[in-house]
């Protein structure tokens, strides 16, 4: 007998192909998502469950079923899974690092120059027919070049947006938990500083910590009245590492000059007023939102997950010490 599979939502073909070779694979049939007593009721009949970010699988969901082996979330930041609940009862959680670090990073990028640069703007600018002529005051923005770029997290995502800043010739300034190893810091050229400093020096503030406890609100009003009233914020982490309300006063009030999000605090909502400021860029959650990039999590997700059903450890386990028990 297969092992039994559930899937919350369509995922690119190539995951899909690797599952049906090895399990019987359900696949959620609409195009929503379940409400909670679906999910538990489809849950009761699995071995092993694949899910998405906006799932949320928390104790009460797991305890629908005792025999589930494994949870294959398809994402990085695994912030949806109550691991803890997990491994206390034995369920193995995997995620999908490294295989969207790229396009992550390149996404962080796009937002960067978009809000400097005044692209979405300038765009329904043009297109609305307003492009007259060329002016010396026309949609002026703040270069990007040789300014100083502050990083949160240095991680897979945070290193790789420093790499790129080569290009523009940026001071690079980061933070995180630890102070990275002295050869790493030289080779990608950034200056470790505490976070206060980070926010008051930085021209780009941009977020590339996990969603967890302790950096729940990380940037607040506290934090936004510390950066420079030139400055601009760029999130495509999470969401409810920022704020929004505080956010949206800020930005109002000009405390700094603008932000670019991928993510919400609360998505897909965004927090009252955020849509209307014209110096803010919104896009929907696409860090890793490229064909290539989503098939491979698709393949790296349905790897976890049946090597996890066949008894392996799967590459990319989060919680260890469930096959340490
Ligand atoms: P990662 O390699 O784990 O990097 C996260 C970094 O943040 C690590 O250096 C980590 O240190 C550090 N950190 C953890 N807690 C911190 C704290 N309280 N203060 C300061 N630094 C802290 O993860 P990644 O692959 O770069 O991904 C980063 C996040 O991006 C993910 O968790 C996910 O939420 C988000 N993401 C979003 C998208 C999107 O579609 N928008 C796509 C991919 C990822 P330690 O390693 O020591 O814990």
């Amino acid at each position: 007998m297969k092992p039994k599979v559930f899937v919350t939502s369509g995922i690119p073909q190539p995951g899909l192909d690797i599952l049906e070779k090895e399990c019987q694979v359900k696949v959620n049939p609409y195009d929503r998502f379940l409400t909670k007593q679906e999910l538990m009721e489809e849950v009761k009949e699995a071995d092993g469950l694949l899910c998405l970010l906006p799932d949320t699988i928390d104790g009460e969901i797991m305890s629908a079923n005792t025999n589930l082996k494994i949870i294959s979330d398809y994402a990085v930041g695994y912030n949806n899974i109550d691991i803890v609940e997990a491994t206390r009862r034995g369920i193995m959680v995997t995620n999908t690092p490294e295989v969207l670090t790229d396009t992550t990073a390149d996404l962080t990028w796009a937002l960067i120059m978009s809000i400097a640069r005044r692209i979405v703007e300038s765009d329904k600018f043009t297109r609305e027919g307003k492009f007259k002529r060329w002016t010396p005051m026309l949609l002026l923005g703040s270069d990007v070049h040789h300014s100083t770029l502050g990083i949160i997290g240095l991680g897979r995502i945070g290193r790789t947006v420093a790499k790129r800043a080569g290009g523009f010739e940026m001071r690079v300034l980061y933070t995180d938990v630890k102070k990275a190893p002295k050869e790493m810091e030289d080779e990608l050229r950034v200056e470790f500083v505490p976070l206060e400093e980070l926010l008051s020096s930085s021209d780009f503030v941009t977020l590339h910590v996990p969603l967890v406890p302790e950096t729940r609100h990380l940037i607040g009003a506290k934090e936004l009245k510390m950066m420079k009233k030139t400055a601009y914020l760029v999130n495509s982490a999470r969401g409810p590492l920022v704020d929004e309300r505080a956010l949206v006063h800020a930005l109002r009030e000009k405390w700094i000059a603008g932000a670019a999000l991928d993510v919400y605090e609360n998505e897909p909502a965004l927090a009252p007023g955020l849509a209307e400021l014209d110096n803010v860029v919104v896009v929907p959650h696409i860090g890793s939102a490229s064909k290539a990039t989503r098939e491979k999590m698709a393949v790296m997700a349905a790897t976890n997950l049946v090597a996890g059903l066949k008894g392996e450890v799967p590459p990319n386990l989060v919680n260890k010490e469930v096959i340490e028990k």
